[in-house]
């Protein structure tokens, strides 16, 4: 049998090689933002069309390329930066492997102008999927411009693989800020469809991250610096009280590199433990400065994990230096969980008189008759009398409530409500429950039923309400919406402020009456009824950071806006309530078309039947 190994062309060889390199616009992003950082540029411009599908620029002001070395560039395994197998152990710059450009140009059209400093002229080569198309000497500034065409352009699968626009601009602006963050000595601005969306001036660390998520972090951060010679700490982490719901902004950078370490992000997690709520994580800037022969940065191809020679003492010495911060700026003991872990807005009464609840007490009342019309007694002798037997079990009228409101099941809570609401409708359920509701340790609604009590959990029924009301504004674009006095501006991150623009119709139709405003920037002129305006920034910075939490959830868009709304504004346990809003609480929930499960599916309601206390007796 004749011999059937043969070497793959390059190109084949740099598509497959791309596949690890280029995954997505975002890694065409990183790989030339780094490119342009190595080639000490203080000046990069990054400009996309389309989420990068159509357009990738990075404009550097950097060393420039030779035209050898330019041609060079795009072979494979072709780098300036190691020259043997030791210099992987002094790695100080981004690249190294000498991947990313031939990668890029196995799958994209890409056209190359650059210039070294001091040349006359300059070079300009265009390749289209590894092929040379053009090479020849142009006029260009000094510096590099690489255009990155139509990616994935002769792999249609990948390029039907990509996701939404939305999606693509999210990652790009994940990878843009870490390299952005930690090079605050560098000038970078970013261009996404023409709008400038970042635009970063020389500066501090501090002014860096202030920078890119705008003006109100400054007093959100917090230094931390430790010395020692296995690490050397320094960068900032955010006030316990400014803990976020997502991973988003945990950002650690070894020897000025970005990467992932759930290791270290332990370490940290850690020693904010007492300090921020369960599920809530830290925000972290840090900047951990290692010998580069202590870590090998080889062993991920996207190069996001590193390892550590010593790893144990790196995290022992980054808790205890996150502690110190922690306590040096005297940031814990500000900390009220409660008033933390609740974001306690107003509920629409909450500026309501607070009436002590009167309590009723029918001296008639006997739990064992249904018909309260009767009034004879059970005797005492008869208590004891045929307990456990059918007979007396059968004496009390249960008018078959109990099964309607049996929620042991939960899964089945959706299909029941129905039937449950036309029922208890048609059994007058107003007439059925008697004057006496009391509010228990501030957290319940007691109630007595027809057969037995049922207890309201005050805080999964308002959120039942609320959802419920904002679904409709949603569903009919009529959230009512209180003008505010004094017009506030708002600026977000970029990534969160793209979000929000996605969503300004449904919040429009929720009652916030809010527009772009500039860069980065919202006016907010009014918002939902019940609202107050200064809480609305807050409102609206944790409906994001909720709809970020959720991304993969599978709901839609109106049900977690809806979701999240209700949670943040639903009334709390804690908050004691008049009988006057007891009274509405209760008719509005069961004004709801599915008043017995909260939004995210728990009971609001449990029922004691006499049953059940009888039985309880019975032990
Ligand atoms: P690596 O960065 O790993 O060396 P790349 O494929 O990204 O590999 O780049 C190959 C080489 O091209 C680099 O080593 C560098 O010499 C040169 N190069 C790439 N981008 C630039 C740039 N913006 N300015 C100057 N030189 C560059
Ligand atoms: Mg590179």
């Amino acid at each position: 049998m004749s011999d059937i190994i043969q070497l793959l062309p390059d190109s084949v060889a740099n598509q497959i090689a791309a596949g690890e390199v280029v995954q997505r616009p975002a890694s065409v992003v990183k790989e030339l933002m780094e490119n342009a950082v190595d080639a000490g540029a203080d000046s990069i411009k990054l400009i996309i069309k389309d989420a990068g599908k159509t357009l990738i620029q990075i404009i550097d002001n950097g060393s420039g390329m030779s035209e050898t070395d330019a041609r060079m560039s795009f072979e494979r395994h072709a780098t300036s930066k190691i020259r043997k197998a030791e210099d992987l152990f002094s790695i100080l710059s981004f690249g190294f492997r000498g991947e990313a450009l031939a990668s890029i140009a196995a799958v994209a059209q890409v056209e190359l102008k650059t210039k070294k400093r001091g040349d006359e002229l300059g070079t300009l080569i265009h390749i289209d999927g590894s092929q040379i198309k053009q090479q020849e000497s142009i006029q260009c500034t000094e510096g590099t411009s690489i255009s990155v065409k139509n990616l994935f352009f002769n792999i249609p699968a990948r390029r039907n693989f990509l996701k939404s626009d939305q999606v693509e601009l999210r990652h790009i602006i994940d990878e843009f800020q870490r390299v952005a963050m930690v090079h605050p000595e560098i000038a970078f601005s970013f261009f996404n469809n023409e709008n400038e969306i970042f635009h970063l001036t020389k500066g501090s660390f501090r002014q860096r991250i202030v920078g890119i998520f705008g003006d109100n972090y400054n007093q959100r951060l917090v230094p931390v610096e430790e010395n020692t010679n296995i690490v050397t700490i320094s960068g900032f982490i955010g006030k316990p009280e400014f803990a976020k719901k997502t991973r988003g902004e945990q950002f650690f950078f070894v020897n000025n590199r970005f990467i992932k370490s759930p290791y270290l992000n332990n370490a940290i997690q850690a020693a904010f433990e007492e300090f921020i709520p369960e599920s809530s994580f830290p925000s972290y800037f840090l900047k951990l400065n290692v010998p580069p022969s202590t870590i090998d940065i080889n062993i991920h191809p996207t190069k996001t994990e590193i390892k550590f020679e010593d790893e144990k003492s790196i995290y022992a010495i980054l808790r205890s230096s996150i502690r110190q911060s922690i306590g040096k700026f005297h940031i814990a003991p500000t900390l009220d969980f409660d008033q933390e872990v609740v974001f306690n807005l107003p509920y629409s009464y909450r500026n309501e008189e607070v009436k002590i609840p009167e309590i009723k007490v029918n001296s008639d009342f006997n739990p064992f008759h249904s018909d309260n019309n009767k009034k004879e007694p059970i005797k005492n002798n008869n208590y004891n009398q045929g307990y456990g037997s059918k007979s007396a079990l059968n004496k009390i009228n249960l008018s078959n409530w109990e099964n309607l409101y049996d929620n042991k099941n939960e899964g089945d809570f959706n299909h029941q409500t129905e039937s449950t609401q036309q029922r208890i409708e048609s059994e007058g359920f107003e007439q059925s429950v008697s004057k006496l509701k009391y509010q228990l340790h501030q957290a319940y609604i007691l109630t007595n039923v027809k057969s037995g009590l049922m207890l309201v959990d005050q805080n999964r029924a308002h959120e039942r309400i609320l959802y419920e009301r904002f679904l409709n504004c949603l569903a009919d674009h009529k959230g009512s919406s209180q003008q505010s006095l004094f017009p506030q501006t708002l600026s977000f991150p970029a990534a969160d402020f793209e979000l929000i623009k996605e969503l300004l119709p449904e919040l429009h139709a929720l009652g916030f009456d809010i527009n772009e405003f500039g860069k980065n920037t919202f006016v907010i002129n009014g918002s939902p009824v019940g609202v107050q305006e200064s809480e609305a920034n807050e409102l609206l910075e944790s409906i994001i950071e909720d709809y970020k939490n959720h991304h993969e959830i599978k709901l839609d868009k109106n049900e977690k806006l809806a979701r999240s709304m209700a949670r943040k504004l639903a009334i709390k346990q804690g908050k004691t309530l008049s009988e006057k809003e007891i009274e509405n609480l209760i008719d509005e929930l069961f004004a709801c078309e599915t008043p017995f499960v909260s939004p995210s599916g728990k009971p609001t309601v449990i029922t004691l039947t006499l049953n059940d206390l009888e039985q309880k007796f019975l032990k």
